[in-house]
């Protein structure tokens, strides 16, 4: 397993394609627009650049690595040699099926076809393909560089041999991957969203303002961060999505989203990519800033 395509180059995608080329894979990266894969390797080259000034990497393994990604703006050109696929385009169901029909077609057909997916089901995409088999979760962590877990998910027809090449693969990559089943937000998500939401709940009902309840998870269960600036992190958007996906696989309205969470992703808040969610993130400082919104009179 040499070549390694991935479809998108988002934050996610990104992070995947300088992963693979870090430890000498070939990797083409697919975006729908040259703009964005440009965008993609100046964040790559900035990001290389940190681990050289931390000592963890070489200049000349860092020219390697950026050497060893191709871009393209078209699956058809860009998957055309390649052993394994991992698609991290954006989380939208309708699109990754049609992606995954695209990457039947045009991909080898000794290819794995992976997905990043956050929490769309695994069995539902490798239904549109003609290699169930060979279809599985790779489902990275942000940042993807950093973050040692790979949580890779079986769908119901994910063969042994899949699941085996997988893992090691993600070992190669020097990460820990967990084998977990296909069932909604997997083990990740399934936990961490109900800790999300149930700290949304904790503000939408007064119990804490958002530095109270970030800093009690903080100091007293040893987070690295709240859970409140984790949402903004990652996405107010994504962790609805994420809770929508649980409430509709679960039918349980334990996973039911906080209405201050759906609020505030319709007027826009989505954090930290927007600029503001429950903190803000447009001041340039580097101290946590809490929004005008749940500031304290
Ligand atoms: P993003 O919005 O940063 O990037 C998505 C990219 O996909 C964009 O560059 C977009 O142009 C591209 N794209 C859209 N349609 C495409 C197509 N047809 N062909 C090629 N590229 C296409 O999103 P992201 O945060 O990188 O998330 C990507 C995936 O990773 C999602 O499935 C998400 O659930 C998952 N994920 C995200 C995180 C996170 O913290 N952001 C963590 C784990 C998993």
């Amino acid at each position: 397993m040499k070549q390694i395509a991935v479809i998108g180059s988002g934050t996610m995608g990104n992070g995947i394609a300088h992963t693979f080329a870090q430890f000498n894979y070939q990797v083409n990266l697919i975006d729908i627009n040259q703009p964005a894969l440009d965008k993609a390797l100046a964040t790559i080259g900035k990001n290389l650049d940190r681990q050289v000034s931390k000592g963890t990497l070489t200049i000349e393994q860092k020219a390697v690595t950026l050497q060893n990604i191709t871009t393209f703006t078209t699956i058809e050109e860009g998957v055309k040699n390649a052993d394994l696929i991992v698609e991290a385009a954006t989380e939208n169901v309708e699109l990754k099926l049609k992606i995954f029909k695209d990457l039947d077609q045009y991909a080898p057909a000794h290819a794995i076809l992976a997905s990043n997916t956050s929490s769309i089901s695994i069995t539902q995409i490798a239904a549109v393909t003609k290699r169930g088999d060979k279809v599985i979760g790779m489902h990275f962590m942000n940042p993807v560089p950093v973050m040692k877990l790979v949580e890779v998910i079986r769908g119901y027809a994910t063969s042994d041999e899949t699941t085996n090449i997988i893992m090691s693969l993600s070992q190669n990559l020097e990460k820990v991957p967990v084998e977990v089943n296909d069932y909604p937000g997997f083990v990740a998500n399934r936990i961490l969203m109900p800790m999300i939401n149930e700290a949304i709940y904790t503000l939408y009902e007064g119990v804490a303002g958002v530095y109270e309840i970030d800093t009690v998870m903080k100091l007293g269960m040893a987070h690295p961060m709240g859970p409140l600036q984790l949402a903004d992190f990652i996405g107010l958007d994504v962790c609805l999505a994420i809770l929508k996906v649980l409430h509709d696989g679960f039918g349980n309205p334990k996973y039911a989203p906080c209405p201050l969470l759906v609020n505030m992703v319709a007027a826009g808040k989505k954090g930290a990519k927007t600029g503001e969610g429950f903190y803000h993130y447009t001041t340039g400082s580097k101290e946590l800033i809490v929004s005008d919104k749940f500031k304290k009179s």
